[in-house]
């Protein structure tokens, strides 16, 4: 393996950092087209309560009791008025029950006395509603209005770090030091591009360098395992050895990545109950 550009202990020019980055994000957005938010949504509202709820809990978690939370609460007048045992009930596979419960209550209340029923699109605004902090409003404001967003997650860190494209922890200065080296348009679509990468090949513990299509401009080559066949084993998701066709629908079909993917985690569903 050799490696065009390497990132050698901050020796790296503000420039040739910044070509990196957009070729890192270049090849990724050619090797996952279909990327994507992973939340379920139909509207802003429902990105709002999905991306909330999504705290400390995986994405699939909170898309499998989203559609019984919008049956019974299809807005924010209703979830408003929601009795918090009832709202608790539904919610409770996504941990912090109780405390996710008040705050959709009361987030949806201010929606209702603040914003006309709307949800504002502005971090400023979004950020004084309850349980939703920076991320939360990136993410909203990216896949629900269009903004440009960097949304730092703990996936997002963890690969700009190892991209050294930043080396903090705080993701403020993430999202910040990252919004430096990719253009401006580019935000929303990196952010799903980075975070697709690291559910799916740059593991926390694991990570699958042998297979990863940005090795070649990645400092961090080398932290796992490099050896081709055995960093294939470690692939996820449609990237997985046996999920070829998976993959193979997600990139025929593009913008239906989405209706895919619910439809394959439908299929899991169904498999695991029965
Ligand atoms: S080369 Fe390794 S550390 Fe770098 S992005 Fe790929 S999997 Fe992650």
């Amino acid at each position: 393996m050799t490696k065009d550009i390497v990132a050698a202990g901050g020796t790296e020019s503000m420039l040739a950092k910044k070509r990196r980055a957009r070729k890192i994000n270049k090849v990724l957005g050619e090797f996952y087209p279909y990327a994507h938010p992973e939340l379920d949504f139909r509207n802003p509202f429902e990105l709002l309560v999905a991306t909330v709820l999504s705290a400390q809990t995986t994405d699939v978690r909170v898309n499998q009791i989203t559609p019984a939370l919008f049956a019974r609460y299809p807005g924010p007048q209703e979830m408003a008025q929601a009795e918090l045992p009832d709202l608790e009930t539904i919610i409770q596979p996504t941990g912090f029950f109780r405390a996710k419960a008040r705050n959709l209550v009361a987030l949806a209340t201010r929606l209702v006395d603040e914003y006309d029923g709307e949800v504002p699109a502005s971090v400023d605004e979004l950020v004084t509603l309850a349980g939703v902090g920076r991320k939360t409003a990136n993410v909203v404001l990216g896949n629900a209005f269009g903004v440009p967003g960097i949304t730092v997650d703990t996936h997002f860190g963890r690969l700009t770090r190892r991209f050294e494209w930043t080396t903090s922890e705080d993701p403020e200065v993430v999202e910040r030091e990252v919004g430096e080296l990719v253009e401006r348009k580019e935000w929303t679509l990196l952010s799903h591009r980075v975070v697709f990468h690291g559910r799916r090949v740059c593991h926390s513990r694991k990570p699958a360098c042998g297979a990863c299509v940005v090795a070649q401009w990645c400092p961090s080559y080398g932290m796992g395992e490099t050896d081709p066949v055995k960093a294939a084993k470690l692939l996820k998701y449609e990237l997985a050895p046996g999920q070829e066709e998976l993959r193979a629908a997600y990139l025929a079909q593009v913008d239906n990545a989405a209706e895919i993917r619910m439809a394959s985690q439908r299929a899991l569903l169904a498999e695991s109950v029965s």
